[in-house]
Protein backbone atom coordinates (compact mmCIF):
# COMPACT_ATOMS: atom_id res chain seq x y z
CA UNK A 1 0.00 0.00 0.00
CA UNK A 2 1.33 3.51 -0.87
CA UNK A 3 -0.22 6.75 0.12
CA UNK A 4 0.72 9.90 -1.80
CA UNK A 5 1.89 13.99 -1.44
CA UNK A 6 -0.80 15.65 0.37
CA UNK A 7 -2.60 18.51 -0.77
CA UNK A 8 -1.47 22.19 0.38
CA UNK A 9 -2.51 25.54 0.34
CA UNK A 10 -0.19 27.77 -1.82
CA UNK A 11 0.57 30.00 1.27
CA UNK A 12 0.11 29.40 5.38
CA UNK A 13 0.24 32.47 7.83
CA UNK A 14 1.41 32.52 11.29
CA UNK A 15 -0.83 31.44 14.19
CA UNK A 16 -0.73 34.45 16.02
CA UNK A 17 -3.79 35.46 19.09
CA UNK A 18 -6.47 32.11 17.50
CA UNK A 19 -5.74 33.08 13.82
CA UNK A 20 -3.72 32.74 10.68
CA UNK A 21 -1.90 36.60 9.96
CA UNK A 22 -0.12 37.38 7.04
CA UNK A 23 3.89 38.01 8.22
CA UNK A 24 4.41 41.81 8.94
CA UNK A 25 6.98 41.99 6.13
CA UNK A 26 5.08 39.89 3.43
CA UNK A 27 8.09 38.12 3.07
CA UNK A 28 7.82 34.05 2.55
CA UNK A 29 10.00 31.43 1.90
CA UNK A 30 9.35 28.17 -0.23
CA UNK A 31 9.28 25.04 1.30
CA UNK A 32 10.30 21.74 -0.51
CA UNK A 33 9.96 17.86 -0.28
CA UNK A 34 13.09 16.35 0.24
CA UNK A 35 11.43 13.34 -1.11
CA UNK A 36 11.51 14.32 -4.59
CA UNK A 37 12.43 18.04 -4.80
CA UNK A 38 8.49 19.18 -5.25
CA UNK A 39 7.44 22.47 -4.30
CA UNK A 40 5.11 22.33 -0.47
CA UNK A 41 3.77 25.74 -0.43
CA UNK A 42 5.45 28.83 1.15
CA UNK A 43 5.36 30.05 4.85
CA UNK A 44 5.96 33.46 6.76
CA UNK A 45 9.82 34.29 6.63
CA UNK A 46 8.85 36.16 9.70
CA UNK A 47 10.99 38.39 11.43
CA UNK A 48 11.48 40.81 15.00
CA UNK A 49 7.73 42.54 14.38
CA UNK A 50 5.92 39.40 13.79
CA UNK A 51 7.48 37.48 16.91
CA UNK A 52 6.92 40.63 19.68
CA UNK A 53 3.22 40.44 18.00
CA UNK A 54 2.97 36.67 19.11
CA UNK A 55 4.75 37.52 22.41
CA UNK A 56 2.32 40.28 23.15
CA UNK A 57 -0.48 37.62 22.73
CA UNK A 58 0.85 35.21 24.85
CA UNK A 59 1.34 38.30 27.48
CA UNK A 60 -2.39 39.67 26.75
CA UNK A 61 -3.64 36.10 26.99
CA UNK A 62 -1.70 34.61 30.40
CA UNK A 63 -4.27 36.29 33.07
CA UNK A 64 -7.10 34.04 32.38
CA UNK A 65 -5.13 31.21 31.41
CA UNK A 66 -3.50 30.88 34.65
CA UNK A 67 -7.02 31.17 36.17
CA UNK A 68 -8.42 28.06 34.51
CA UNK A 69 -8.83 25.21 36.08
CA UNK A 70 -6.75 21.80 36.18
CA UNK A 71 -9.89 19.96 35.29
CA UNK A 72 -10.47 22.50 32.22
CA UNK A 73 -6.94 22.84 30.84
CA UNK A 74 -7.04 18.56 31.20
CA UNK A 75 -9.97 18.59 29.21
CA UNK A 76 -8.18 20.93 26.52
CA UNK A 77 -5.41 18.68 25.91
CA UNK A 78 -7.08 15.27 25.49
CA UNK A 79 -8.66 17.40 22.98
CA UNK A 80 -5.73 17.69 21.29
CA UNK A 81 -4.82 14.11 21.68
CA UNK A 82 -8.14 13.36 20.19
CA UNK A 83 -7.72 15.52 17.27
CA UNK A 84 -4.77 14.35 16.03
CA UNK A 85 -5.93 10.42 16.73
CA UNK A 86 -8.80 11.32 14.41
CA UNK A 87 -6.38 12.48 11.51
CA UNK A 88 -3.89 10.29 12.09
CA UNK A 89 -3.19 10.06 8.32
CA UNK A 90 -3.18 13.56 6.88
CA UNK A 91 -0.79 14.09 10.00
CA UNK A 92 1.38 11.27 8.84
CA UNK A 93 1.60 11.65 5.37
CA UNK A 94 1.93 15.84 5.70
CA UNK A 95 4.83 14.68 8.16
CA UNK A 96 6.58 12.55 5.37
CA UNK A 97 6.10 14.83 2.60
CA UNK A 98 8.05 17.69 4.94
CA UNK A 99 10.54 15.70 6.77
CA UNK A 100 10.89 12.74 3.78
CA UNK A 101 10.93 10.15 6.86
CA UNK A 102 8.76 6.43 5.45
CA UNK A 103 5.30 6.52 6.44
CA UNK A 104 5.33 3.46 8.89
CA UNK A 105 7.46 5.64 10.94
CA UNK A 106 4.98 8.55 11.18
CA UNK A 107 1.74 6.71 10.83
CA UNK A 108 2.95 4.17 13.20
CA UNK A 109 5.22 6.13 15.70
CA UNK A 110 5.46 9.92 15.55
CA UNK A 111 1.68 10.53 15.11
CA UNK A 112 0.57 8.35 17.83
CA UNK A 113 3.57 9.11 20.84
CA UNK A 114 2.44 12.94 19.57
CA UNK A 115 -1.07 11.92 20.74
CA UNK A 116 -0.06 10.50 23.92
CA UNK A 117 2.50 13.13 25.19
CA UNK A 118 -0.70 15.62 25.03
CA UNK A 119 -2.96 12.75 26.83
CA UNK A 120 -0.16 11.79 29.43
CA UNK A 121 0.42 15.86 30.62
CA UNK A 122 -3.33 15.71 30.93
CA UNK A 123 -3.39 13.67 33.34
CA UNK A 124 -0.39 14.46 34.87
CA UNK A 125 -1.95 17.46 36.07
CA UNK A 126 -5.15 16.03 37.71
CA UNK A 127 -3.17 13.52 39.34
CA UNK A 128 -0.46 16.23 41.45
CA UNK A 129 -0.89 16.91 44.77
CA UNK A 130 0.57 19.72 47.05
CA UNK A 131 2.01 19.87 49.84
CA UNK A 132 1.46 21.31 53.42
CA UNK A 133 3.31 21.01 56.12
CA UNK A 134 2.00 22.04 59.92
CA UNK A 135 5.47 23.87 61.23
CA UNK A 136 3.77 24.54 64.83
CA UNK A 137 -0.12 24.73 65.82
CA UNK A 138 -0.07 28.39 64.34
CA UNK A 139 1.91 27.96 61.02
CA UNK A 140 1.73 26.15 58.24
CA UNK A 141 4.20 25.99 55.36
CA UNK A 142 2.66 25.97 51.84
CA UNK A 143 3.69 25.11 49.17
CA UNK A 144 2.24 26.26 45.71
CA UNK A 145 3.46 25.60 42.05
CA UNK A 146 2.64 28.63 39.59
CA UNK A 147 3.08 29.25 36.00
CA UNK A 148 5.98 30.95 34.67
CA UNK A 149 4.15 33.08 32.36
CA UNK A 150 5.45 33.34 28.87
CA UNK A 151 7.51 30.39 27.20
CA UNK A 152 9.47 30.46 24.25
CA UNK A 153 9.99 27.03 22.29
CA UNK A 154 13.01 26.29 19.41
CA UNK A 155 12.18 23.11 17.69
CA UNK A 156 14.05 20.91 15.56
CA UNK A 157 13.16 19.20 11.89
CA UNK A 158 14.17 15.80 12.42
CA UNK A 159 10.73 15.36 14.66
CA UNK A 160 7.92 18.27 13.67
CA UNK A 161 5.23 16.87 15.30
CA UNK A 162 6.60 14.65 18.33
CA UNK A 163 8.91 17.21 19.32
CA UNK A 164 5.99 19.82 19.21
CA UNK A 165 4.22 17.58 21.21
CA UNK A 166 7.04 16.98 23.38
CA UNK A 167 7.02 21.08 24.15
CA UNK A 168 3.56 22.53 24.30
CA UNK A 169 1.68 20.10 26.52
CA UNK A 170 3.74 20.14 29.57
CA UNK A 171 3.61 24.07 29.42
CA UNK A 172 0.25 24.66 28.87
CA UNK A 173 -0.92 22.14 31.27
CA UNK A 174 1.51 23.97 34.08
CA UNK A 175 -0.58 26.73 33.10
CA UNK A 176 2.02 28.50 30.96
CA UNK A 177 1.10 30.64 27.59
CA UNK A 178 3.59 29.90 24.47
CA UNK A 179 5.32 31.02 20.71
CA UNK A 180 6.41 27.89 19.63
CA UNK A 181 8.88 28.37 16.20
CA UNK A 182 9.25 25.15 14.33
CA UNK A 183 12.20 24.25 11.89
CA UNK A 184 11.99 26.22 8.94
CA UNK A 185 12.44 22.62 6.98
CA UNK A 186 9.48 20.93 8.35
CA UNK A 187 6.90 23.86 9.11
CA UNK A 188 3.56 21.93 7.74
CA UNK A 189 2.85 19.39 10.61
CA UNK A 190 2.69 22.38 13.05
CA UNK A 191 0.33 24.54 10.98
CA UNK A 192 -1.75 21.40 10.18
CA UNK A 193 -2.29 20.80 13.95
CA UNK A 194 -2.99 25.20 14.39
CA UNK A 195 -5.31 24.79 11.63
CA UNK A 196 -7.38 21.52 13.69
CA UNK A 197 -7.23 22.83 17.04
CA UNK A 198 -7.84 26.82 16.14
CA UNK A 199 -10.83 26.99 18.76
CA UNK A 200 -9.61 24.84 21.50
CA UNK A 201 -7.78 27.12 23.43
CA UNK A 202 -8.23 31.05 24.37
CA UNK A 203 -6.75 33.23 21.67
CA UNK A 204 -2.94 34.10 22.44
CA UNK A 205 -2.09 30.85 24.50
CA UNK A 206 -0.76 28.83 21.77
CA UNK A 207 1.34 30.95 18.76
CA UNK A 208 3.16 29.66 16.30
CA UNK A 209 5.58 31.79 14.30
CA UNK A 210 7.68 30.11 11.05
CA UNK A 211 10.84 31.51 9.60
CA UNK A 212 14.87 31.13 9.98
CA UNK A 213 16.84 31.16 13.25
CA UNK A 214 18.78 34.31 13.20
CA UNK A 215 15.23 36.31 12.06
CA UNK A 216 12.77 34.45 14.09
CA UNK A 217 14.55 32.15 17.11
CA UNK A 218 16.70 35.12 17.89
CA UNK A 219 14.20 37.71 19.05
CA UNK A 220 11.93 35.09 20.69
CA UNK A 221 15.00 33.56 22.90
CA UNK A 222 16.20 36.85 23.37
CA UNK A 223 13.11 39.03 24.45
CA UNK A 224 12.81 40.65 27.57
CA UNK A 225 8.71 39.86 27.58
CA UNK A 226 9.06 35.92 28.22
CA UNK A 227 9.93 33.81 31.01
CA UNK A 228 11.63 30.85 29.88
CA UNK A 229 13.22 29.29 26.57
CA UNK A 230 12.78 25.48 25.87
CA UNK A 231 14.64 24.55 22.66
CA UNK A 232 15.94 21.69 21.31
CA UNK A 233 18.44 21.43 17.82
CA UNK A 234 22.34 21.44 17.88
CA UNK A 235 24.67 22.00 20.66
CA UNK A 236 26.20 25.10 19.36
CA UNK A 237 22.45 26.72 18.64
CA UNK A 238 21.58 25.51 22.05
CA UNK A 239 25.06 27.82 23.46
CA UNK A 240 23.85 31.10 21.23
CA UNK A 241 20.64 30.01 22.83
CA UNK A 242 21.80 30.39 26.55
CA UNK A 243 23.58 33.79 25.42
CA UNK A 244 20.83 35.43 24.76
CA UNK A 245 18.34 34.05 27.30
CA UNK A 246 21.09 35.05 30.04
CA UNK A 247 20.73 39.03 29.01
CA UNK A 248 16.87 38.77 30.77
CA UNK A 249 18.54 35.85 33.53
CA UNK A 250 15.88 33.43 32.13
CA UNK A 251 15.39 30.10 32.23
CA UNK A 252 16.33 27.88 29.78
CA UNK A 253 16.54 23.58 29.29
CA UNK A 254 18.14 23.09 26.39
CA UNK A 255 17.82 19.25 24.24
CA UNK A 256 21.09 18.84 21.63
CA UNK A 257 23.14 16.43 19.64
CA UNK A 258 24.62 13.19 20.71
CA UNK A 259 26.38 10.27 19.47
CA UNK A 260 25.17 7.32 21.17
CA UNK A 261 26.95 3.97 22.07
CA UNK A 262 25.09 0.94 21.22
CA UNK A 263 27.74 -1.50 23.69
CA UNK A 264 27.06 -5.59 22.33
CA UNK A 265 28.81 -8.23 24.71
CA UNK A 266 29.40 -11.34 23.76
CA UNK A 267 26.86 -13.54 25.41
CA UNK A 268 24.15 -11.91 22.24
CA UNK A 269 25.51 -14.78 20.70
CA UNK A 270 24.50 -17.77 23.12
CA UNK A 271 22.53 -20.42 22.03
CA UNK A 272 19.45 -18.44 21.56
CA UNK A 273 18.20 -17.27 18.08
CA UNK A 274 15.46 -14.87 19.07
CA UNK A 275 17.40 -13.13 21.54
CA UNK A 276 20.48 -12.83 18.87
CA UNK A 277 17.35 -11.41 16.03
CA UNK A 278 16.56 -9.22 18.54
CA UNK A 279 20.13 -7.64 19.09
CA UNK A 280 20.29 -7.27 15.03
CA UNK A 281 17.65 -5.57 14.84
CA UNK A 282 19.06 -3.11 18.07
CA UNK A 283 22.48 -3.22 16.03
CA UNK A 284 20.75 -1.83 12.76
CA UNK A 285 18.48 0.59 14.27
CA UNK A 286 21.10 3.56 13.50
CA UNK A 287 19.41 3.46 9.66
CA UNK A 288 15.72 3.62 10.85
CA UNK A 289 14.42 7.66 10.65
CA UNK A 290 17.22 8.20 8.32
CA UNK A 291 19.62 8.32 11.37
CA UNK A 292 18.15 11.40 11.85
CA UNK A 293 17.19 10.88 15.71
CA UNK A 294 19.37 12.78 18.56
CA UNK A 295 19.83 9.42 20.06
CA UNK A 296 20.48 7.71 16.99
CA UNK A 297 22.73 4.43 18.01
CA UNK A 298 25.27 5.83 15.83
CA UNK A 299 28.60 4.19 17.55
CA UNK A 300 28.55 0.44 17.53
CA UNK A 301 30.92 -1.39 20.06
CA UNK A 302 31.35 -5.24 19.53
CA UNK A 303 33.04 -7.74 21.81
CA UNK A 304 36.30 -8.65 19.79
CA UNK A 305 35.39 -12.40 20.44
CA UNK A 306 31.62 -12.45 18.49
CA UNK A 307 33.32 -9.31 16.13
CA UNK A 308 33.26 -11.75 13.26
CA UNK A 309 30.45 -13.03 13.30
CA UNK A 310 28.35 -10.34 14.65
CA UNK A 311 29.17 -8.16 12.36
CA UNK A 312 28.65 -10.37 9.16
CA UNK A 313 24.53 -10.71 10.39
CA UNK A 314 24.64 -6.97 10.95
CA UNK A 315 25.63 -6.01 7.46
CA UNK A 316 23.69 -8.58 5.74
CA UNK A 317 20.50 -7.25 7.69
CA UNK A 318 21.77 -3.96 6.64
CA UNK A 319 21.99 -4.40 3.27
CA UNK A 320 18.20 -6.01 3.45
CA UNK A 321 16.99 -2.82 4.71
CA UNK A 322 14.61 -1.26 1.98
CA UNK A 323 15.04 2.28 0.72
CA UNK A 324 12.67 3.30 -1.46
CA UNK A 325 9.25 5.65 -2.25
CA UNK A 326 8.68 6.90 1.44
CA UNK A 327 5.01 7.26 0.89
CA UNK A 328 5.27 3.35 0.69
CA UNK A 329 4.67 1.28 3.98
CA UNK A 330 6.73 -1.29 2.86
CA UNK A 331 10.00 1.36 2.52
CA UNK A 332 12.08 1.16 5.86
CA UNK A 333 14.47 3.80 4.95
CA UNK A 334 13.50 7.24 3.29
CA UNK A 335 15.10 10.55 2.25
CA UNK A 336 17.24 12.83 4.73
CA UNK A 337 15.40 15.89 5.51
CA UNK A 338 17.29 18.53 3.33
CA UNK A 339 19.43 19.23 0.84
CA UNK A 340 21.64 20.20 3.80
CA UNK A 341 21.84 17.34 5.80
CA UNK A 342 22.44 14.77 2.72
CA UNK A 343 25.54 17.13 1.63
CA UNK A 344 26.52 16.99 4.96
CA UNK A 345 26.62 12.86 5.70
CA UNK A 346 28.12 12.79 2.09
CA UNK A 347 30.97 15.02 3.47
CA UNK A 348 31.47 13.10 6.26
CA UNK A 349 31.71 9.66 4.22
CA UNK A 350 34.40 11.84 2.68
CA UNK A 351 36.10 12.31 5.76
CA UNK A 352 35.49 8.45 6.90
CA UNK A 353 37.44 7.72 3.48
CA UNK A 354 40.52 9.69 4.24
CA UNK A 355 41.08 8.93 7.80
CA UNK A 356 41.06 5.48 6.90
CA UNK A 357 37.45 4.27 7.89
CA UNK A 358 36.36 1.26 5.79
CA UNK A 359 33.14 1.16 4.67
CA UNK A 360 31.04 -2.80 5.76
CA UNK A 361 28.23 -1.20 3.47
CA UNK A 362 26.43 1.60 1.93
CA UNK A 363 28.96 4.60 2.07
CA UNK A 364 27.11 6.60 -0.78
CA UNK A 365 24.09 8.32 -2.10
CA UNK A 366 21.04 5.98 -3.31
CA UNK A 367 20.16 7.27 -6.91
CA UNK A 368 17.84 4.05 -7.60
CA UNK A 369 15.53 4.94 -10.20
CA UNK A 370 12.92 7.81 -8.61
CA UNK A 371 15.42 8.04 -5.60
CA UNK A 372 18.16 10.33 -8.28
CA UNK A 373 15.26 13.30 -7.83
CA UNK A 374 15.24 13.09 -3.45
CA UNK A 375 17.98 12.87 -0.67
CA UNK A 376 18.47 9.62 -0.49
CA UNK A 377 21.93 8.32 1.29
CA UNK A 378 22.14 4.11 1.53
CA UNK A 379 22.43 2.46 4.92
CA UNK A 380 25.65 3.06 6.17
CA UNK A 381 28.60 0.97 8.19
CA UNK A 382 31.82 2.47 9.10
CA UNK A 383 34.57 0.29 10.59
CA UNK A 384 37.34 2.00 12.16
CA UNK A 385 38.10 4.05 15.98
CA UNK A 386 36.79 6.17 18.15
CA UNK A 387 39.38 8.51 17.65
CA UNK A 388 37.92 9.18 14.07
CA UNK A 389 36.03 12.27 13.54
CA UNK A 390 33.41 9.74 12.23
CA UNK A 391 33.47 8.40 15.91
CA UNK A 392 33.15 11.77 17.80
CA UNK A 393 31.15 14.14 15.44
CA UNK A 394 27.30 14.37 14.65
CA UNK A 395 26.82 12.91 11.39
CA UNK A 396 23.26 13.00 11.69
CA UNK A 397 22.55 10.09 9.10
CA UNK A 398 22.15 6.53 8.34
CA UNK A 399 25.58 5.97 9.31
CA UNK A 400 27.12 3.47 11.74
CA UNK A 401 30.89 3.54 13.04
CA UNK A 402 31.80 0.12 14.04
CA UNK A 403 34.56 -0.99 16.80
CA UNK A 404 35.84 -3.58 18.58
CA UNK A 405 36.07 -3.61 22.54
CA UNK A 406 37.80 -6.80 24.64
CA UNK A 407 36.53 -6.55 28.17
CA UNK A 408 33.68 -4.25 30.22
CA UNK A 409 36.71 -2.12 31.02
CA UNK A 410 37.63 -0.76 27.26
CA UNK A 411 33.72 -0.71 26.60
CA UNK A 412 33.27 1.82 29.06
CA UNK A 413 36.34 3.29 28.64
CA UNK A 414 35.18 3.97 24.62
CA UNK A 415 31.47 4.10 24.93
CA UNK A 416 32.21 7.89 27.28
CA UNK A 417 34.26 8.90 25.41
CA UNK A 418 32.46 11.40 23.52
CA UNK A 419 32.18 15.32 23.86
CA UNK A 420 27.66 14.13 24.33
CA UNK A 421 25.25 11.80 26.47
CA UNK A 422 22.44 11.44 25.29
CA UNK A 423 21.51 7.68 24.75
CA UNK A 424 23.21 4.51 24.99
CA UNK A 425 22.42 0.84 24.24
CA UNK A 426 23.64 -2.28 25.92
CA UNK A 427 23.19 -5.59 24.79
CA UNK A 428 23.74 -8.62 26.78
CA UNK A 429 22.70 -11.87 28.71
CA UNK A 430 24.76 -11.28 31.84
CA UNK A 431 23.01 -10.15 34.38
CA UNK A 432 25.87 -8.36 36.25
CA UNK A 433 26.67 -6.34 33.22
CA UNK A 434 22.82 -5.78 33.01
CA UNK A 435 22.83 -3.23 35.50
CA UNK A 436 26.58 -2.00 35.97
CA UNK A 437 26.95 -1.46 32.39
CA UNK A 438 23.90 1.21 31.95
CA UNK A 439 25.14 2.56 35.75
CA UNK A 440 28.56 3.60 34.73
CA UNK A 441 27.60 4.94 30.87
CA UNK A 442 27.13 8.95 31.62
CA UNK A 443 23.93 9.20 29.77
CA UNK A 444 20.73 10.47 30.07
CA UNK A 445 18.54 7.19 29.02
CA UNK A 446 20.19 3.72 28.41
CA UNK A 447 18.38 1.13 26.94
CA UNK A 448 19.25 -2.31 27.54
CA UNK A 449 18.47 -4.97 25.48
CA UNK A 450 16.32 -2.96 23.18
CA UNK A 451 16.27 0.47 21.81
CA UNK A 452 14.42 3.11 20.47
CA UNK A 453 11.32 3.24 22.71
CA UNK A 454 10.13 6.97 24.18
CA UNK A 455 7.70 6.42 26.43
CA UNK A 456 5.78 10.28 27.64
CA UNK A 457 6.75 8.50 31.38
CA UNK A 458 10.46 7.84 31.01
CA UNK A 459 12.36 11.34 31.60
CA UNK A 460 14.43 12.10 28.44
CA UNK A 461 17.41 14.13 28.52
CA UNK A 462 21.21 14.94 28.42
CA UNK A 463 24.63 14.80 30.09
CA UNK A 464 27.46 16.62 29.27
CA UNK A 465 26.81 18.47 25.88
CA UNK A 466 23.69 16.92 24.81
CA UNK A 467 22.40 19.66 27.26
CA UNK A 468 20.30 19.79 30.00
CA UNK A 469 16.75 19.57 31.80
CA UNK A 470 14.77 16.66 31.00
CA UNK A 471 11.38 16.04 28.45
CA UNK A 472 8.51 14.19 29.15
CA UNK A 473 7.53 12.45 32.56
CA UNK A 474 5.94 13.93 35.14
CA UNK A 475 8.97 16.17 36.48
CA UNK A 476 8.43 18.35 33.12
CA UNK A 477 6.46 20.17 34.77
CA UNK A 478 8.43 21.33 37.22
CA UNK A 479 10.65 23.17 34.43
CA UNK A 480 7.48 25.54 33.58
CA UNK A 481 6.89 26.54 37.11
CA UNK A 482 7.67 28.43 39.78
CA UNK A 483 7.62 27.26 42.67
CA UNK A 484 6.15 29.68 45.95
CA UNK A 485 6.34 28.61 49.64
CA UNK A 486 4.11 30.41 51.93
CA UNK A 487 3.95 30.54 55.33
CA UNK A 488 1.02 30.89 56.90
CA UNK A 489 0.51 32.22 61.01
CA UNK A 490 -2.90 31.91 62.34
P1 LIG B 1 19.36 23.59 14.79
O1 LIG B 1 20.02 23.92 16.06
O2 LIG B 1 20.03 23.99 13.51
O3 LIG B 1 17.91 24.23 14.71
C1 LIG B 1 16.94 23.97 15.71
C2 LIG B 1 15.99 25.14 15.78
O4 LIG B 1 16.72 26.28 16.19
C3 LIG B 1 15.33 25.51 14.45
O5 LIG B 1 14.00 25.88 14.69
C4 LIG B 1 16.16 26.69 13.98
O6 LIG B 1 15.44 27.58 13.14
C5 LIG B 1 16.49 27.35 15.30
N1 LIG B 1 17.69 28.19 15.28
C6 LIG B 1 18.79 28.04 14.53
N2 LIG B 1 19.67 29.02 14.79
C7 LIG B 1 19.12 29.81 15.74
C8 LIG B 1 19.52 30.99 16.42
N3 LIG B 1 20.69 31.59 16.18
N4 LIG B 1 18.67 31.52 17.33
C9 LIG B 1 17.49 30.95 17.62
N5 LIG B 1 17.04 29.84 16.98
C10 LIG B 1 17.85 29.27 16.06
O7 LIG B 1 19.10 22.03 14.84
P2 LIG B 1 18.45 21.11 13.70
O8 LIG B 1 19.46 20.92 12.62
O9 LIG B 1 17.10 21.64 13.36
O10 LIG B 1 18.17 19.76 14.48
C11 LIG B 1 19.10 18.72 14.58
C12 LIG B 1 19.76 18.73 15.95
O11 LIG B 1 18.77 18.60 16.96
C13 LIG B 1 20.71 17.56 16.13
O12 LIG B 1 21.88 18.01 16.75
C14 LIG B 1 19.93 16.64 17.08
O13 LIG B 1 20.73 15.78 17.84
C15 LIG B 1 19.19 17.63 17.91
N6 LIG B 1 18.02 17.02 18.58
C16 LIG B 1 18.08 16.83 19.93
C17 LIG B 1 17.00 16.23 20.59
C18 LIG B 1 17.03 16.02 22.08
O14 LIG B 1 15.99 15.77 22.66
N7 LIG B 1 18.18 16.10 22.72
C19 LIG B 1 15.86 15.85 19.87
C20 LIG B 1 15.85 16.08 18.50
C21 LIG B 1 16.93 16.66 17.86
Amino acid sequence: MSYSKPKFKASYGNFINGKFVEPLGGDYFDNTSPIDGSHIAKYPRSQKEDVEMAIDAANAAKDNWEKTSVTERAALLNKVADIIDENLEEFATVETCDNGKAIRETLNADVPLSADHWRYFASCIRAEEGSVAELDEHTLSMNIKEPLGVVGQIIPWNFPLLMLSWKLPPALAAGNCVVLKPAEQTPSAATLLMEKIADVFPPGVVNVIHGFGPEAGKPLASSSKIDKVAFTGETTTGQLIMQYASKNLNPVTVELGGKSPNVFFNSVMDEDDAFLDKCIEGAVLFAFNQGEVCTCPSRMLVQEDIYDKFMERVVERTKAIVQSNPYDVNTQVGAQASNDQYEKIQSYLKIGKEEGAKTLCGGEANKDGDLSKGHYIKPTILEGHNKMRVFQEEIFGPVVCVTKFKDEAEALEIANDTLYGLGAGVWTRDAHQLYQIPRAIKAGRVWVNCYHAYPAHAAFGGYKKSGFGRENHLMMLSHYRQNKNMLISY
